[in-house]
């Protein structure tokens, strides 16, 4: 295990903006992540766990350990008639574990083909896309406990699951290193989820009308591939903001004004609103600023068209948060994790 002082690890975040820390090292065993803490208790320095970075801005030099992930493996633990409990190991590649595990026509995880990161960090906010979340298929994961040193389990219930949120992102945050994760996932009999618009278009494009989890997965990445921006090719973290929730009351108000603002009811009194709209309505859908801008097919996403740092997108994502609150009074929330 080489611990690297003083480097630049912009080439291992999504957003590519320059990413200084003070020490960085990959780990490949659960030893060897000990050894890195006990190297943050010596120094008395704080530590930061690395994924595959595509859900963090670096503003600042993080003055710290940053500690790349790279446990991998995966494991049967259970096969019953209809279903299969599997194990990943946290720094598995999350799309390569959809991939394996839709290859041996294990459904469940289909929808949320291609999204980029680590098994690992897929319950810290619960990721989810095309009307499916991590939480539906989660079975149980093991972390360490930083300040222990235990691994200790947690089930579905005590992860506190909620829309792009768990206990990792709240009080558990900083304490916990998620080292593997399990998942439940059926063997046959599989329930499919294909009722958003865009799978069902993509699937009578290619004239299929009974699809396989194969045929979900693969008409996932294609809408993907043709909506969102290739990190590889354009810097950015995905959705930067979450769709907020608001009071039913506030969204009557501005219903009177904007007759078709999109929604989704969500109780008897809240309602989600896409964030994307909101943005697109104050003007950013498009903008550039700089070097940074707001991305032109997808406004949730804030993208670096090269040299742009985290702090112009930190200050661009501050800019969009005032303008959408003074038009509309809703606080937009951060997605991505802000290091600063
Ligand atoms: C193009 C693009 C599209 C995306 N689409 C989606 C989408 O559809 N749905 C969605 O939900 N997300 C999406 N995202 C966001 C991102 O892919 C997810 O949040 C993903 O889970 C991040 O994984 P990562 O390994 O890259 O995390 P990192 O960026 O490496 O880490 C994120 C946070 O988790 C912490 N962390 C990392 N690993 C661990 C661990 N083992 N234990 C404890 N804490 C840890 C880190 O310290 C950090 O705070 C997208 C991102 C991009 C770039």
């Amino acid at each position: 295990m080489i611990i690297q002082e003083n480097i630049n690890i912009e080439s291992f975040t999504t957003f590519k903006v320059p990413a200084f820390c003070k020490y960085f090292v990959k780990v490949n065993t659960v030893e060897e992540l000990n050894e890195a803490l006990d190297f943050c208790d010596e120094k008395k320095i704080s530590l930061l766990v690395l994924g595959g970075g595509s859900n963090v801005l670096f503003t600042k030099k993080f003055n710290g350990l940053v500690v790349q992930l790279n446990l991998k493996g995966l494991k049967i633990n259970e096969e019953s008639h209809q279903h299969i409990i599997i194990s990943a190991m946290a720094g598995e590649y999350w799309h390569s574990f959809v991939k394996y595990c839709v290859n041996q026509n294990y459904g469940g995880l289909e929808n949320l083909s291609l999204i980029p990161g680590n098994v690992g960090t897929s319950p810290v906010q619960n990721i989810g896309a095309y009307g499916v979340e991590m939480k539906d298929t989660f079975n149980s994961l093991l972390a360490l406990n930083i300040s222990t040193r235990k691994i200790e389990s947690f089930s579905n219930n005590q992860c506190e699951f909620g829309y792009r949120d768990s206990i990792f992102k709240n009080i558990a945050k900083n304490k916990y290193i998620i080292l593997e994760v399990r998942f439940k996932l059926t063997t046959k009999n599989h329930i499919l989820n294909y009722s958003y618009g865009a799978i069902k278009e993509e699937l009578n494009k290619h004239k299929i009308v009974e699809p396989t989890i194969k045929d979900i997965s693969k008409a996932i990445v294609n809408i993907r591939r043709s909506k969102l921006p290739d990190p590889m090719v354009l810097g950015n973290a995905g959705s930067f903001f979450k769709n907020p929730t608001i009071p039913l009351y506030k969204f009557k108000n501005i219903q009177k004004i904007y007759s078709e603002i999109p929604h989704y009811i969500l109780s008897h009194n809240t309602v989600k609103i896409p964030a994307a709209w909101l943005i697109e309505k104050v003007g950013w859908k498009g903008k550039k600023v700089g070097n940074v801008g707001v991305h032109e097919k997808q406004a949730l996403v804030l993208v670096n068209y090269g040299g742009g740092t985290g702090e112009e997108i930190y200050q661009l994502s501050e800019q969009i948060i005032r303008d959408v609150n003074k038009l509309f009074d809703i606080l937009l929330e951060r997605e991505v994790n802000i290091i600063i």
